[in-house]
């Protein structure tokens, strides 16, 4: 089957109207299912790609095939893609005259489930096996053996980083420094393929991507096994790229950090935190830091279902906003809100309450009661 030749025929328009494409002379413009800004493009020059390419090459610059797009943010089989893109059932096989192509829109998402024990995975033996391994495989190998180095390196500058925070609890958060960088440059050289640690977005020209400051490592537990499924770059000095993602496209759909299996096993009800940093500083365990809405793929509420999130975003406009957005997304899934308010005065966020000895000051409950004025 020629891709390409299959994309030339469909209405990208109607295809993925979700993502508000705009058709220009050789392009579409739509919005990146990643960061959700309406910076990326789909060619359209002779022949269509059918790849989705964010244009915020610094900040997201993520890119993903549109099947790969269908499969996992629509939560499509390979069949159903098929048919949703040729109108056809059978496996694989388009009449040689399919000119003209009916796309209907059906989002369907496979069910999520919460898995009863995790499948335990050796790192070594995946490295041992690592052409072998599928894609997905192959990246969680990667990025898990990163996280690994980062637990070892020397962790002084990421404690005195979240001590000034006033978090002290910090000991699955990884660090690398720039050195640490190089060194684990060689190391994965060593281990890996040039070709998948690039296509991961790992290695840029020969190096680690990150390697122009230190950071924090946070990572993303995977529920169904014993590796990593993404990982998030906390620059430790200040700079305007905050916090980056090694996410391999999202592939492997990452829960937000410090959330694990055995958590959604225990608790029946969760915190929603904007970011890792205001997680840790509520000093609860059942809690999920939530980098921002657009980063939180609704369907993840599945594992939420009959549970209580209590959202405990910013008390700004956007924390404002960002509540009321993700409340209304948890209850399509069933799921049951509550909000964690507090008087802006004791503090704008989590970890500012945290610093200022406020945590006692909030209370729960089902309305949004606060929103700071100065923010405004
Ligand atoms: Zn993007």
């Amino acid at each position: 089957m020629d891709l390409n030749q299959l994309f030339q025929n469909i209405d990208i328009e109607m295809l993925l109207p979700e993502l508000n494409p705009t058709k220009r002379s050789t392009y579409y413009h739509l919005i990146c299912p990643f960061c959700q800004k309406k910076e990326a493009y789909i060619p359209n020059k002779e022949k269509l790609k059918p790849v989705i390419i964010c244009n915020r090459k610094n900040k997201c610059g993520q890119i993903i095939p549109i099947w790969t797009y269908l499969k996992e943010f629509r939560g499509l089989s390979n069949k159903e893609i098929f048919k949703l893109l040729t109108g056809y059932e059978d496996n694989y096989k388009i009449p040689s005259n399919n000119k003209s192509t009916k796309i209907k829109i059906k989002i369907i998402r496979k069910p999520l489930k919460i898995p009863k024990a995790p499948k335990t995975i050796s790192l070594t033996e995946n490295i041992k096996n690592f052409k072998y391994l599928d894609i997905e495989s192959k990246f969680q190998t990667i990025i898990t053996y990163i996280y690994a180095f980062s637990l070892k390196t020397n962790q002084t500058p990421k404690i005195n980083y979240y001590a000034s925070r006033k978090i002290y609890y910090t000991k699955n958060i990884g660090f690398l420094s720039r050195e640490d960088m190089f060194e684990l440059t060689d190391k994965l050289a060593n281990l890996f393929d040039y070709k998948s640690l690039t296509q991961f977005g790992i290695f840029l020209k020969g190096k680690m991507k990150f390697n122009f400051s230190s950071f924090a490592i946070v990572p993303s537990f995977d529920i169904y096994t014993n590796l990593i499924t993404a990982l998030r770059f906390r620059n430790i000095y200040p700079s305007k790229f905050k916090e980056l993602e090694m996410s391999s496209q999202r592939l492997l759909n990452p829960l937000p950090y410090p959330l694990t299996l055995n958590k959604l096993k225990k608790f029946d009800t969760f915190y929603f935190t904007e970011g890792h940093i205001d997680a840790l500083s509520l000093k609860k365990i059942n809690v999920v830091g939530v980098e921002g809405i657009g980063s939180f793929n609704p369907i993840n509420f599945q594992f939420f279902k009959d549970k209580t999130i209590i959202i405990a975003f910013d008390k700004d406009k956007a924390g404002f906003e960002g509540s009321l957005n993700l409340a209304k997304k948890a209850k399509e899934y069933g799921v049951r809100v509550k909000f964690l308010n507090w008087d802006p005065k004791y503090g704008k966020d989590i970890n500012e309450l945290l610093i200022n000895n406020n945590l006692h000051k909030t209370y729960i409950s089902d309305n949004l009661d606060f929103i700071s004025s100065k923010n405004e």
